[in-house]
């Protein structure tokens, strides 16, 4: 753990409760003291030390010595017309930016977080590559997109979705650590089976998280049922391809008896055969698992193209081949907050 600022402070929010005890003792303070921070920072959710009023003026100038609490401006707030999704755009700490967005779902409200600023995966369909990657985002930026986005709403938030900005598995370390932090009962308390972590097959980590057993959902971006035509839209593919990522999901299931979702987002003329259909369900026979057609949302720099016709039509080719598949529901479309469409940068 180091979590250590510029200017020498640690970055409190990504602390764990253990980790903060420690502090605490090396303090010279009861133990008790951490869980009171704890709860002022991850329930109460107080933006200083200040507002911490159960602690002595002495403690709560030693904790502003050494700690910093960090928050995210809210700089653009966009409603979409059609459903109740919310987009922000926050500025980080160090004058970066992501988007989070909010969906409603018909189990509750739920979060589709960043996990870095930018993307070094270069998927071609997917705006949050194109301005390439700057950095990773710590576990307490990650926490702050949640904790900001139900404090400005006032919804309460249940679920949350690994897919945002950013590939999840690049950043291993802190979203672990971050998933620790929003299940943990002392703070927010979120279980993790209303958790899918989506990624494009970064195989070594994925067979690193099976070990972990966290009970969430893993999300698989396929988007292609053979080698070439997958390589073509995901340069990830020439490092793992199909073959060695659809073993690491057996192993996942194996492993952690969770079953797997795999993404397939529908590109017009690419993917959207019979024959492509045909190619995916051979690879997924026998796999336990359900298939989410994405209509590929349109981003300016591209020209892909689907809709929702062809993602059923696409829908019924794989459950005559019995494979259990569903249409996603494109929420957010109208204020370009959905799959694919976040970015780091912004025009004002
Ligand atoms: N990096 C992770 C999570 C990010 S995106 C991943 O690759 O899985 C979440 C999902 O949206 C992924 O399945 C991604 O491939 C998909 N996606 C990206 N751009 C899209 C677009 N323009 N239309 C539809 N889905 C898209």
């Amino acid at each position: 753990m180091t979590y250590t600022e510029p200017d020498g402070r640690i970055d409190i929010l990504s602390l764990t409760l253990e980790e903060l005890t420690e502090q605490l003792i090396a303090l010279g303070e009861k133990k008790f003291r951490a869980g009171q921070i704890f709860d002022w920072l991850h329930v109460k959710r107080v933006p200083d030390f200040e507002s911490m009023t159960n602690l002595s003026a002495q403690l709560r100038s030693a904790l502003k010595e050494k700690f910093c609490i960090k928050s995210l401006f809210i700089v653009k707030r966009l409603e979409s017309a059609r459903d109740n999704t919310v987009k922000y755009l926050y500025r980080l700490p160090d004058g970066n930016h992501v988007e989070t967005v909010l969906m409603e779902y018909e189990h509750g409200n739920t979060v589709c977080v960043s996990t870095q600023v930018g993307c070094k995966m270069g998927c071609r369909f997917c705006a949050s590559t194109i301005a390439g990657y700057k950095r990773d985002l710590l576990p307490s930026e990650m926490l702050l997109q949640i904790y900001t986005a139900e404090r400005d709403s006032g919804r309460k938030i249940g679920g949350a979705v690994l897919m945002g900005i950013g590939e999840p598995l690049d950043n291993f370390d802190n979203v672990v650590r971050f998933l620790h932090l929003l299940s943990c009962k002392e703070g927010m308390n979120m279980s993790l089976r209303h958790v899918s972590l989506s990624t494009c097959g970064l195989v070594p980590r994925i067979y690193d998280l099976a070990k972990l057993d966290l009970g969430l959902t893993l999300s698989i971006s396929l988007h292609a049922s053979d080698n070439k035509s997958r390589s073509e839209i995901m340069p990830v593919n020439d490092r793992y391809d199909i073959g060695e990522l659809l073993t690491a999901c057996k192993d996942y299931f194996k492993t952690t008896g969770r079953r797997i979702s795999f993404e397939y987002a529908l590109i017009d003329g690419h993917n959207d055969s019979r024959e492509d259909a045909k190619r995916l369900a051979a690879l997924l026979s026998g796999f336990v698992c359900h298939v989410n057609i994405i209509p590929v949302n349109k981003i300016k720099e591209r020209n892909y193209r689907s809709d929702r016709k062809s993602a059923q039509r696409f829908r019924t080719y794989l459950e005559e081949l019995g494979i259990n598949a569903t249409v996603r529901r494109t929420l957010g479309a109208d204020i370009d907050a959905a799959c694919g469409q976040l970015r780091r940068e912004y025009e004002v």
